[in-house]
């Protein structure tokens, strides 16, 4: 083996370099979302790469709510986001903050700017910044109210914030080039007169400032050493150094952009995933069809699985998008050894060994997963009359088909080697049982030789079998046409959900909510935290056993 490299990302490698230049001495990041709506993986990831990186260099990692625009933002959506980055393992310590505790000293910074003369309340309105400001092949042409005097735009910005002008008819401006090539530099809005109402100041406040020039005063005020954000800000950032560099931080905190996370015909769009819930289509943000975070969770992914995906999409500046089978590898991966593996069976056909005594039950001792001895053993009950899957007999097997036929031997999982002697059909020609016979020396466990079998399914004893619901996914886009209809509209896939009673060993009816297992051949599967019942868990099973997807080769 050759020595082990481990790579910096290009965050990481920026870091560093300011440490060991002395630009910072720790290091804090953050995570600021916007309260408009539940999280998806893209913000998992963000969220994961934020406190990563407070972890890695012994820093802090703070959580604040980006709640400067007051028409959108709810609630309901400040809960879910605190709970779904709690359960991502991301810790903010005390250090919950919301950007509207800041508005004072943001206008306290706008102030600062008037008397520098950097900034000047314009009387333009929308459509006519709009016209003046230029395009990209042409400068921008300078508002006539650009030179008020330091004293006017002091009384006027007062008067904006003192209610006496309508939405829309002032606004605050930076001073900084209306001919530079980058429109954002172009005298940007700083402040709007808005007469709404705002979730946690009320009626304080009728002029709200622009994102543009509160985030990095948001930054600079919380001791933000390195502000990391995706690349449609990009752009943003010589305005992002300008805010900062005019108001004079002792410590300037560092934007870095970095690419957002896609997956491959996946919706993640709030757009979208609202029309769904509208619709009805989904059952609400955390249908386990979609990729919320919430979603995520009452599927029955585990915040270990989302950290590993996370860590193999690695960070980068190139935008890119991700096959959802890595997000399943990682799952895969993460119960493989930690849960038991139980046997249920999803589309069950009678089996009845005839020569087995009639009434009786035995209960076999079953390791709950061979790959992990600590997870110990259970009993499982035997008896005359099984349920096995449709799909593990067939009355004309084609070659290599090594399941049950009439004739021939298979074993039962755990417990015993049995021979088709004979089926029943119904009217319509489907099989309702199956009959069989047992050698009573194949038990398993006791180390019998005599003879080998090539098939081994899986079954439940009917007698003590539970039936449960199971919820079976497939992608709610129709992977073969892409995302979207040439109108617009989602390509919906019909089969996204299917429904199925199944049988399963009894112990499984005690499954809690998030409970997970795998159900051996058929996949991992979550007891249903909105619909089980006590005694009657709904299983959604989280992925299939297999795929076809490798993991990329690692340079
Ligand atoms: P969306 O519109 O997809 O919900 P957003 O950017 O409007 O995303 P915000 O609440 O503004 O959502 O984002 C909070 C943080 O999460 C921001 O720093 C943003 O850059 C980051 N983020 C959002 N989407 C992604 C993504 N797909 N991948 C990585 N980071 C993301
Ligand atoms: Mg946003």
């Amino acid at each position: 083996m050759g020595e082990e490299t481990v790579s910096k990302n290009f965050i990481e490698q920026i870091i560093e370099k300011d440490l060991a230049e002395g630009k910072c001495e720790t290091v804090c990041t953050r995570f600021p979302p916007e309260p408009n709506g539940y999280l998806h993986i893209g913000h998992a990831k963000s969220i994961l790469l934020n406190y990563g990186l407070a972890q890695k260099y012994h820093g802090k990692f703070n959580m604040r709510f980006d709640d400067t625009n007051p028409t959108k933002e709810r609630v309901e959506f400040v809960e879910s986001i605190k709970e779904d980055i709690k359960w991502l393992g991301a810790d903010w310590e005390d250090r919950l903050f919301f950007a509207s505790d800041y508005f004072e000293q943001m206008y306290e910074a706008a102030i600062k700017l008037i008397k520098k003369g950097k900034a000047y309340v314009c009387d333009l309105t929308a459509e006519q910044i709009r016209e003046y400001r230029g395009t990209l092949t042409e400068p921008g042409k300078e508002s006539p109210y650009r030179n008020r005097s330091v004293e006017e735009n002091l009384e006027l910005f007062q008067n904006m914030k003192d209610g006496k002008y309508a939405d829309g008819e002032k606004v605050l401006r930076a001073k900084i080039d209306m001919t530079s090539p980058n429109i954002n530099m172009r005298d940007p809005i700083l402040y709007r007169v808005a007469h709404m109402t705002h979730h946690n100041t009320g009626d304080k406040w009728c002029i709200y400032p622009m994102y543009d020039f509160a985030h990095p005063i948001e930054d600079a005020i919380e001791g933000v050493t390195h502000s990391i954000c995706t690349l449609e800000f990009e752009d943003h950032r010589p305005l992002y150094d300008w805010v900062v560099r005019e108001l004079e931080y002792p410590h300037p905190p560092k934007q870095i952009e970095f690419a957002k996370l896609y997956l491959t015909n996946v919706v993640t769009g709030k757009r979208y995933i609202k029309k769904l819930v509208e619709e009805g289509i989904v059952d609400g943000w955390d249908d386990p069809r979609l990729v919320s975070i919430a979603a995520l969770r009452r599927r029955g992914f585990t915040p270990e699985s989302i950290k590993m995906f996370v860590d193999l999409c690695g960070v980068s500046k190139a935008q890119s998008s991700v096959d959802y089978a890595m997000l399943e590898y990682c799952i895969r991966e993460d119960l493989k050894l930690k849960r038991p593996r139980m046997m249920a069976v999803l589309d069950p056909v009678k089996l009845i060994i005839d020569n087995y005594p009639e009434g009786q039950i035995e209960y076999l001792d079953v390791d709950n997963n061979l790959e992990n001895e600590a997870l110990g053993k259970r009993k499982v009950p035997f008896g005359r009359e099984l349920y096995i899957d449709r799909e593990d007999f067939m009355e004309n097997p084609p070659k290599k088909y090594f399941r049950l036929f009439p004739g021939n031997e298979v074993r039962l999982m755990n417990a015993y080697f049995v021979k088709c002697e004979s089926f029943v059909k119904d009217g319509d020609g489907n099989v309702v049982e199956i009959h069989c016979t047992y050698d009573p020396e194949t038990k398993c466990g006791t180390g019998f030789t005599g003879r080998k079998v090539k098939g081994t399914i899986h079954w439940v004893a009917a007698q003590t079998a539970k039936k449960v619901t199971v919820r079976l996914y497939e992608n709610i886009i129709d992977e073969e046409k892409g995302v979207y209809n040439p109108d617009g509209s989602l390509n919906l896939n019909p089969n996204s959900l299917t429904v199925k009673e199944c049988y399963v060993e009894p112990e499984l009816a005690c499954a809690k909510p998030y409970d997970s297992f795998q159900f051996v051949r058929q996949g991992y599967f979550c007891a249903d935290s909105h619909d089980s019942k006590e005694g009657a868990p709904v299983f959604n099973r989280i992925v299939a056993l297999k795929s076809s997807f490798k993991l990329p080769k690692q340079q």
